[in-house]
């Protein structure tokens, strides 16, 4: 049987169609909320976004779903996971790191409404063994102990790309991202003999020019936490039989000219990633945990970059299911038969057109990549069901999403206020209040000038025109 999935498309006109309104109907209407009993911890699972990303999820959305969970009964706290370093300059690889670059992104306790918690620890061993001998690739698997620990959870994802995992869907948010440190280096293949970051790699020493020629070559050393890159006066060494993948050094290097970095490791995290996706549910209970795909600012590469491109399809919509592997198969098809956005990576890389592959075109690090890698995975190994029915639902009653402090309107909440500190000055300009002109041409103002191509030249004619009042 196909698996449900619930969805309302990005229009926004009124109260009720507010995205953080459509949020919460398809929360209640694909019946998520019945996840949540009295007094369940409730894990919300998000992505706190990079250090000067700003693609992320807007907070909004966590702090409402909170709201209504503790409505239900629910005890929630909203959380991220330390990360493997990924670049020489880390933000988010500490508990005090993540926790600063989330604070400064808008996850905080006080804008919540619920505790922001870094689910794995400190340094991020903090976890729970699972094993998965269903897995396609992983057969353990390594999740965030205040995950594993939690009653429920809600898996709050913002859809958007992945260099990667070419999709950041809601598989990749609980397959990396609750994952601990330590079971992201083991999804990212980290010691495999064959799919590891430097058995898929191809090193170029004889590529280096010495030191002498290198500026900046402390780089090459520093880049790596477990000093694994050594520099000599005429060489440089790679102590890759150590080498963890942490993706320290890949872009250096590459960069560099000194690695080729092998698609063979990406094509295996795709796989791996369901399978630990499939450990997280076990953990918390397959039966306990649903997912909200937000399908909006959908840019290129992840929230865990520290850039964000311009979204390469418009807004999608918001989704919500039981079934991960099929909420993110329902985003990629909505992605599919969208138009791409001018000006993005989809039309720089020509996967803009209906019916492009727009994650393969514009986020894929390969070219040989697949956005379905991981759905596919995840219907192989029993994560779930790559077959969908897609529930258009409707917008909910608008006085449901009204001021929930105080509801009331305005003549009740205000008049006697109004009456006792007077914000409009009645006694002004005979009853008028304000000091201000009778008429003034107001369609002057509206005109486009002849000649104006951008909005400097539009300035500069404005402002040399005659206005009212100028001498000639
Ligand atoms: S050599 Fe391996 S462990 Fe060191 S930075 Fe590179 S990927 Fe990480």
């Amino acid at each position: 049987m196909d698996s449900k999935v619930y969805y309302m498309d990005a229009h926004s006109d009124s109260t009720e169609t507010a995205l953080a309104a459509k949020m919460l109907t398809v929360f209640e209407t694909s019946e998520l909320e019945d996840l949540i009993k009295p007094n369940d911890v409730v894990a919300i699972k998000v992505h706190c976004g990079e250090w000067n990303n700003s693609a992320y999820l807007r907070p909004v959305y966590a702090r409402t779903l909170a709201d209504r969970i503790k409505e239900l009964g629910g005890r929630p706290f909203v959380c991220d996971t330390t990360t493997l370093p990924y670049s020489p300059w880390a933000s988010r690889a500490t508990e005090l790191d993540l926790l600063l670059t989330a604070e400064r992104n808008g996850y905080t306790s006080a804008v919540l409404g619920c505790p922001f918690i870094c689910a794995d620890g400190y340094i991020g061993t903090g976890d729970h063994r699972v094993d998965i001998p269903e897995g396609y690739i992983l057969k353990e698997a390594y999740v965030a102990q205040a995950i594993a620990a939690a009653d429920a959870m809600i898996t709050l994802t913002h859809f958007k790309g992945h260099g990667v995992g070419v999709i950041g869907g809601a598989i990749k948010n609980l397959g990396i991202g609750a994952q601990s440190k330590r079971g992201k280096f083991n999804v990212h293949m980290g010691g495999h003999p064959k799919y590891g970051f430097p058995a898929a790699a191809t090193f170029y020493p004889e590529r280096f020019k010495g030191k002498a020629n290198t500026p900046g070559w402390e780089i090459f050393e520093d880049c790596c936490p477990f000093n694994l890159w050594k520099v000599y006066d005429d060489r440089i060494e790679w102590d890759r039989d150590k080498c963890t993948g942490c993706s320290g050094c890949p872009g250096i290097m590459a960069g560099a000219g000194l690695i080729d970095i092998g698609q063979a490791n990406f094509d295996a995290v795709d796989a791996a990633i369901a399978d630990a996706c499939l450990a997280t549910m076990k953990a918390v209970g397959p039966e306990k945990v649903g997912f909200i795909n937000m399908a909006i600012d959908i840019s290129p590469k992840c929230d865990c970059v520290n850039h964000a491109g311009v979204p390469i399809v418009p807004h999608l919509g918001v989704f919500a299911s039981k079934d991960p592997v099929a909420i993110d198969m329902a985003c990629v098809d909505a992605a599919r038969n969208s138009p791409g956005i001018p000006g993005s990576m989809a039309e720089d890389m020509d996967a803009h057109h209906v019916g492009d592959a727009k994650f393969e075109g514009s986020a894929a690090m390969f070219h040989g990549q697949s956005e379905v890698a991981t759905i596919n995975t995840g219907h192989v190994i029993g994560l779930g069901n790559r077959n969908y029915e897609l529930v258009d639902v409707k917008p909910g009653e608008p006085e449901r999403f009204r001021f929930p402090p105080d509801s009331r309107p305005s003549r009740i909440r205000f008049q006697e206020k109004f009456a006792m500190i007077p914000p409009f000055p009645y006694e002004r300009h005979d009853g008028r209040g304000f000091l201000r002109e009778e008429e003034v041409d107001l369609e002057f103002i509206k005109k486009h000038y002849e000649g104006s191509t951008n909005g400097h030249e539009e300035a500069e004619n404005l402002s040399e025109a005659v206005m009212p009042g100028d001498d000639d």
